[in-house]
């Protein structure tokens, strides 16, 4: 599926801003020069930035709403931002469970689906040349659905490489039929190949992507005359809040609560790296930490950048597992010209300017940062899309999903 494609509803809103990737702080002089320094972890001043090593560099998203009035602990239960927030929700589930995944998909869209039989290293320039991130697998001698291919995926060959270094040749030759094996080989857990029917509730999907972890969901029709298993079109959790934030203005507005009250994302325990951290350790903490993204910060804690799973692929472009000692540094700044940026917000935001921005731009999470840009947490995407789905939920209603 290409990410990239839009939605008919979001169509009608207007996302031109999609490219406004960093904030409108980014352009004033005297953040830009604090963040475009590309501080050496090792050395005290900013230093002269090498060609090929200006990393754009990320504000605080100064369009986030300012900060609400505190509120004591006691009228916390009977305050009116208390219902409001309730009733934002509920707004949105209520929606979620009325729209199908179906009417996530833009009128019209490319869906690159790989055959099971492709080399690995091929794979990689199929997506690079795509513009995509991740693919649905078919198995062309069972006629079946084989699976997602993500950048997860690539991850788990590295570490096959690691584990098995004198197995090069043998690496290269590697078909997608294999990644199943070397989940094995690498003692990882398989990833669950979770589907959802394009014409159930999309509060549906949202559920099994919770469950399993999962930041897409293919879905798989069945053809009505040979009977057989059609991939539609996969949708991520970007999409999805996407879609909620494009068409659920009325109850987005009403969520008012500071991400930190709400305990939005995660605070302790945050897995980073530097610019000259190799982009092999970055990749073992994505492992180890099973995330996502890793914020690339200064010997200050100052947030410079962020690596994410998807920048892995153009590293090994052609199969150069070889190459991964190279810097995070050397590595972000092989990025496309047309990079969006990472997004900052601070503690003090609210879901609803985080709505406001995920309406706008092209956010896949947001590093919550103080007003100096050091690090404070993460927001992930499912983050929200947990918060927003189950935050005050009974048991019971949680069971039958
Ligand atoms: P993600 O991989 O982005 O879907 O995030 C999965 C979970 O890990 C979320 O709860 C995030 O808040 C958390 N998380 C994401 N990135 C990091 C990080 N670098 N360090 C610690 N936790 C993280």
């Amino acid at each position: 599926m290409d990410d990239s494609c839009t939605p008919p509803d979001q169509a009608a809103s207007g996302t031109g801003s999609d490219a406004a990737g960093v904030s409108p702080q980014a352009s004033q002089p005297s953040t830009a020069s604090a963040g475009n320094s590309n501080t050496d972890p090792n050395l005290n001043g900013p230093l002269t930035l090498r060609p090929g090593h200006e990393l754009p560099f990320v504000a605080p998203s100064s369009y986030l709403r300012p900060k609400p009035s505190s509120r004591t602990m006691s009228d916390k239960t009977s305050n009116p931002l208390d219902k409001d927030q309730m009733q934002g929700l509920r707004g949105i589930r209520e929606f979620l469970k009325v729209r199908t995944s179906y009417d996530v998909l833009p009128l019209s869209f490319r869906l690159v689906i790989l055959d099971n039989d492709l080399l690995i290293r091929k794979s990689l320039n199929i997506l690079i040349q795509n513009g995509i991130v991740s693919a649905p697998l078919w198995d062309s001698r069972n006629g079946t659905f084989a699976g997602l291919l993500t950048s997860t995926d690539y991850i788990n060959v590295i570490q096959y490489y690691c584990q098995f270094p004198h197995e090069i040749d043998q690496v290269d030759q590697f078909r997608l039929s294999s990644l199943r094996d070397i989940e094995r080989a690498i003692g990882v857990l398989p990833l669950e190949t979770v589907s959802v029917h394009p014409m159930r509730p999309l509060y549906e999907a949202c559920r099994r992507m919770l469950k399993t972890r999962a930041r897409r969901i293919p879905l798989i029709d069945t053809d009505d005359e040979t009977g057989r298993e059609t991939v539609v079109s996969v949708i991520t959790q970007y999409r999805i809040l996407k879609f909620i934030a494009v068409n659920n203005e009325q109850h987005t507005m009403l969520l008012k609560k500071p991400v930190r009250e709400i305990g939005l994302g995660t605070y302790t325990d945050l897995a980073t790296a530097n610019m000259n951290s190799s982009v092999l350790d970055v990749i073992h903490l994505m492992v180890k930490y099973n995330i996502s993204a890793v914020p690339i910060v200064d010997k200050d804690n100052r947030v410079m950048n962020l690596f994410e799973a998807v920048d892995v692929i153009p590293c090994i472009k052609g199969g150069a597992y070889d190459e991964l000692t190279a810097t995070v540094g050397d590595a972000l700044s092989q990025r496309a010209e047309d990079f969006g940026g990472i997004y900052t917000c601070s503690e003090e935001d609210r879901l609803d300017s985080i709505f406001e921005t995920i309406r706008k731009s092209r956010v896949h999470r947001l590093i919550v940062v103080d007003d100096d840009s050091r690090l404070k947490g993460i927001i992930s995407l499912s983050d929200i899309l947990k918060y927003v789905l189950l935050y005050g939920e009974e048991e019971d209603d949680l069971q039958e999903y």
